[in-house]
């Protein structure tokens, strides 16, 4: 099988190499993939500068035409949504709910930027002179690498892919190692809707793949997604060149319940923000914040009902939680459960792998609630990305901002009241990307996504999402030039 895409050719890595892509609710083989070589890291960044030449066929399409590119690609998945979803439940165990849940988020994207593209108009700036003319216009910055990660595999490149492509921009896409099958199946789609060679390449890989094509000289942008020990060092690597640099990185989200709040649904949204997709979510509320009045209650509900969610297939239609992704990432995972026990927490729920002999060959881990945690505890402060949630206490709400905001990362956090001046002022002392007021999770398009602090630099979706893809030019023009006699000489 061809799995690389390189100026408008499926091939095979220079070398021949390829790799096995894992269920991780099995650990079966889907499917053997190829392997980049770095001589195709240059062919592929090679590729993407030709297309963006002065005069290219790609150079010269107007907004209008790429909106309409975008839509293309949107119909291709709106018509492939089920087997795509089910690729994505294969690649990465999330259920098929949720795989189809990330397609109709996709799509939704695309089209976002297809018509946010197509608005597009520039503006004129008064100069203060009816004889000069000034615009401001938006130009694509060039060539972009695109690198992604596992837990959202078609849905975080997509993010980058639509608004890149929107600008006018071409690209050198790169998914995880562990879930490449969607992210290959979009660019058949990007090809089938009549993206123009060299416009989308894709090259597959472990991080070595990214990090030469962060090092390319010909890249002039690279937008990243994934961890922030990866991102540091990709700022780095960008800096050399002073190419432009985009980094969505993790996240430690707090969820600040107050007495007040109605109870049972922020229980329910508790368990939804913790452990959906088994808590491998950047935005995943993995840090409840809740006030005395109803914090044991609330442990005990939490703990009670974290230990009912059913692990399994994602395929099957009862489960309703997924396996990790790999056997590395759950000893990780591991790791901090036996720092917490250790650190003085207290186990309300989980904490181990499940007994079901039909899941022993599956990278599971029960739903994990931890109570009488405190900020100081390496589970509390650092990304776990697992099924785990730690519970902390508070008496006021000077001190829930406190606590919510004591974190190196800013990427989302949620309070649950019933006090609306109370949920506007915890909402406006956020130093977080997004705030919630009682609801958990969702998100727009057309609303800018990204963190404060370590969770990042630059926005996703939203008009900022398009912004990071675009130069902008101011052009002036003195439509009557006489000298100014400046110098009178
Ligand atoms: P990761 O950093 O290990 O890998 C992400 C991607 O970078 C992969 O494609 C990997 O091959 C590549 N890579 C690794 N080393 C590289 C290097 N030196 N140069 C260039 N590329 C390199 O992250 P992951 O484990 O795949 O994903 C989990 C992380 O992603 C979590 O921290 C999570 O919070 C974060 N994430 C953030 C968001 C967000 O919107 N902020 C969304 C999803 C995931």
């Amino acid at each position: 099988m061809k799995d690389l895409y390189i100026d408008g050719n499926w091939t095979e890595g220079r070398d021949g190499s390829r790799t096995d892509v894992r269920n991780p609710y099995d650990a079966s083989v889907i499917q053997t993939v190829a392997l980049a070589a770095p001589e195709d890291v240059d062919r592929a960044v090679t590729a993407a500068r030709a297309a963006f030449r002065p005069g290219s066929p790609w150079r010269r399409t107007t907004a209008g035409e790429r909106a309409e590119l975008l839509h293309r690609i949107a119909d291709l998945l709106v018509r492939d949504r089920e087997d795509i979803a089910r690729t994505e439940t294969l690649d990465t165990g999330k259920t098929l709910a949720e795989g189809r849940i990330d397609v109709d988020d996709v799509v939704a994207v695309f089209r976002y930027y297809a018509a946010a593209i197509a608005q597009e108009a520039g503006r004129v700036v008064d100069t203060g002179n009816p004889a000069a003319i000034s615009r401001i216009v938006h130009e694509p910055v060039g060539v972009c690498a695109l690198i992604a990660p596992w837990n959202y595999p078609l849905l975080q490149i997509s993010w980058k892919i639509a608004p890149a492509l929107a600008a006018g921009n071409t690209m050198v896409l790169k998914p995880s190692e562990l879930t490449p099958l969607t992210t290959i199946r979009l660019v058949a789609l990007a090809e089938e809707a009549g993206v123009p060679p060299g416009v989308v390449n894709l090259l597959l890989g472990p991080g070595a793949v990214g990090a030469a094509m962060v090092e390319h000289p010909g890249v002039d942008l690279v937008s990243f997604t994934g961890g922030l020990a990866t991102g540091e060092k990709i700022m780095a690597a960008a800096a050399r060149g002073v190419r432009r640099v985009a980094l969505e990185l993790g996240g430690k989200n707090p969820n600040v319940v107050f007495d007040d709040a109605d109870f049972d649904t922020a229980v329910d949204h508790a368990l939804n923000a913790a452990f959906v997709h088994s808590g491998q979510v950047c935005s995943a509320g993995a840090r409840l914040i809740v006030q005395n009045g109803i914090h044991d209650r609330f442990v005990g509900e939490l703990a009670r009902r974290a230990e009912r969610i059913r692990l399994g297939n994602g395929l099957d239609p009862g489960t309703e939680c997924g396996p990790l992704i790999s056997a590395q990432h759950r000893a990780k995972v591991e790791g901090y459960i036996a720092g917490a026990i250790a650190e003085g927490a207290t186990l309300h729920a989980g904490g181990a792998r499940p007994e079901d002999p039909a899941l022993r060959h599956g990278f599971f881990l029960r739903p994990t609630v931890f109570g009488d945690c405190t900020r100081d505890m390496a589970v509390v402060r650092e990304e776990v990305f697992g099924p785990v949630v730690t519970v902390e206490r508070f008496a006021t709400e000077a001190e829930a901002v406190e606590l919510a905001n004591d974190t190196d990362y800013g990427l989302a956090g949620a309070v649950w009241t019933s006090d609306a001046g109370r949920a506007q002022r915890v909402a406006g002392a956020l130093r977080h990307g997004t705030v919630w007021i009682n609801d958990y999770h969702p998100y727009l398009p057309q609303a800018e996504w990204g963190g404060f602090g370590k969770s990042g630099i630059g926005r996703e979706l939203g008009p900022s999402g398009l912004h990071e893809y675009r130069e902008t030019k101011h052009i002036y023009h003195n439509i009557d030039p006489r000298p100014q006699h400046w110098f009178k000489g």
